[in-house]
């Protein structure tokens, strides 16, 4: 049976409570211990996948296909430890289950409420592959307090109660925030925010306190009193320059000790931390940098491309160089020359996206980039706007476009060398939808293998023809134009295993031009960078010296 380590937030939100859990994971395995990171969401969307990027930032995919919150992503990077589509559950997923269970007339007629058909629905979600490992830590998403979060803490006290005892801990994350006026830091939100908690039945055993500034032993001893908390477990919790630090900066300060105590684990198992420590040498002792574009249509929220940004990183930490993300929205060259807004960038990067809205520009940014042989990564929507160029100034199909936009303005405008895809093979099964299906959960989703061709650039850069990688999409580039395509120079490297998909493409006579129908960026890790991004950086480095 594993342990539970509960983990809440409260005074604010976007206190970093996904980070600290994510380091609190690296931090338990380092001590040998294997874990497992869940995220309790109180939003009713029944998942993410149709959730704005403006608004909740990207939507992470898990090998089982999963459409799952970002903060899943965070939890992958720090322990290596691929999410499932059971690590993750909002309030809509919850209450779907419970009505579809009285309609189906499983509750025999009896009243359903909150508690306890809804707390027990989540009981039996957190409980799911309890005994595969040492520690299940799970987030709450949202701040103690919030009226739809309510189910999910009662639904955790019940729980702890339930198991024998010290088998659960509860680690709350607060704010500290400094008044400059007075040269003070403030402690009452904490206070308040941890007496709203005990209201509901649940004491914290480690606080987790962010603070700008240091907190002063007195001001510890003074959250330990008034929380009811060992001073011990009192947390501090600095700003970063890295979140890859936060690991190592959680060790210093005794968040997994703390742990570990208040589960009375002793004695604890020394930590081997040398990954973390690499990984900080490689943030800090760099040489030189490179500026790539991200050329993309939600470039306000930097979140919205999270995994993107981060698999950059970690290809900069690869180089061993500093990778500076500039965002260009698509938009604002749609109709005029992509040149200014280029010029000048080591590598050009297009990601996934959805809708028309700054595809012209896109498809301008993949011209710019194989005239200009400037290295260039297509990510899912990025690589069927490379095939677009291709097949409008390549091969001369000038109305070439996808069924996507089509389907948008509700007329036939192109030519659809990218097209609806309706029926595909996994794994042994064929999977079937219809154009009119829900937008929810209708796509090409999760892990698929790809058959990559010997002596492309691909192969060499993964090192292998056989790779596993994440898709989530609709549209499919169409096998037909492929001899049409590969006669002007643009090849399709990488095959779906019936040879059906085009999964990757890439222009030979060109130095770093890459497609790819999935999204590499969900597998990368600091420890261990994605292939793809590693290589695309290196190339941005060598083009870097060519300026
Ligand atoms: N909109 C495109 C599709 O559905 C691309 C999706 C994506 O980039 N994730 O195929």
């Amino acid at each position: 049976m594993a342990r539970y380590v509960f983990i809440t937030g409260g005074v604010v939100s976007s206190l970093g409570k996904g980070l600290a859990s994510a380091a609190l994971g690296a931090l338990l395995q380092a001590r040998g211990f294997s874990v497992r990171l869940r995220k309790l969401d109180p939003y009713l969307n029944v998942d993410p996948g149709t959730m704005s990027p403006f608004e909740h930032g990207e939507v992470f995919v898990t090998d089982d296909g999963a459409e799952t919150d970002l903060d899943l992503g965070h939890y992958e990077r720090f322990t290596g430890v691929p999410a499932r589509k059971t690590d993750s559950v909002s309030s809509g997923r919850i209450y779907t289950n419970v009505l579809e269970k009285e309609r189906r007339g499983d509750y025999l007629g009896k009243t359903i409420q909150v508690i306890p058909h809804v707390t027990n629905e989540i009981k039996d979600f957190i409980e799911i592959g309890d005994d595969e490992v040492d520690f299940m830590l799970c987030e709450i998403g949202g701040t103690v307090g919030d009226i739809e979060g309510l189910p999910f803490f009662e639904a955790i006290r019940q729980f702890a109660q339930e198991k024998p005892r010290g088998q659960c801990i509860f680690m709350h994350l607060t704010l500290l925030p400094y008044l400059a006026a007075s040269g003070e830091l403030k402690t009452k939100p904490t206070q308040h925010s941890v007496k709203e908690l005990r209201s509901i039945g649940l004491q914290p055993d480690v606080l987790v306190c962010r603070s700008e500034q240091p907190i002063p032993e007195k001001e510890r001893a003074k959250i330990a009193l008034f929380c009811n908390v060992r001073p011990e477990a009192v947390i501090p919790a600095y700003d970063l320059s890295s979140i890859y630090e936060a690991p190592l900066a959680y060790h210093r300060v005794g968040l997994d000790q703390a742990v570990l105590d208040a589960f009375q684990i002793s004695p604890a198992p020394k930590p081997d931390l040398s990954i973390w420590e690499d990984v900080y040498d490689r943030i800090h002792h760099v040489d030189g940098e490179v500026n790539i574009a991200i050329v993309g249509k939600y470039t306000q929220l930097e979140d919205a491309y999270k995994s993107i940004k981060e698999a950059l990183t970690h290809g900069g930490m690869a180089n061993r160089v500093k990778v500076n993300v500039n965002w260009v929205d698509a938009e604002v060259f749609d109709k005029e020359d992509a040149a200014p807004y280029l010029e000048g960038y080591h590598a050009i990067l297009v990601p996934g996206g959805f809708g028309e809205r700054g595809t012209e520009g896109k498809i301008k940014a993949a011209q710019f980039a194989r005239e200009r042989k400037v290295p260039y990564l297509g990510i899912c929507l990025g690589m069927q706007m490379a095939v677009i160029e291709a097949a409008r100034n390549a091969a001369g199909i000038k109305d070439a476009g996808s069924e996507e936009f089509d389907h948008e303005a509700g007329k036939k405008r192109f030519t659809p060398v990218v097209y609806h895809l309706k029926e595909w093979v996994q794994g042994n099964y064929t999977v079937k939808r219809s154009a009119s299906d829900d937008k929810g959960g209708t796509m090409r989703l999760g892990a698929y293998d790809a058959t990559l061709a010997e002596g492309s650039k691909v192969a060499q850069v993964y090192g292998t023809t056989a790779i596993e990688e994440r898709h989530r999409h609709r549209y499919e580039v169409d096998i037909k134009y492929r001899d049409k395509l590969e006669k002007c120079g643009l090849s399709f490297s990488g095959m779906s295993p019936d040879g059906r998909l085009p999964e990757i493409v890439e222009w030979s006579d060109h130095p770093w031009f890459i497609g790819v129908q999935f999204h590499p960026e969900l597998k990368s890790k600091p420890f261990a960078p994605h292939p793809l991004f590693a290589d695309f950086v290196r190339a941005a480095v060598e083009s870097s010296r060519l300026v």
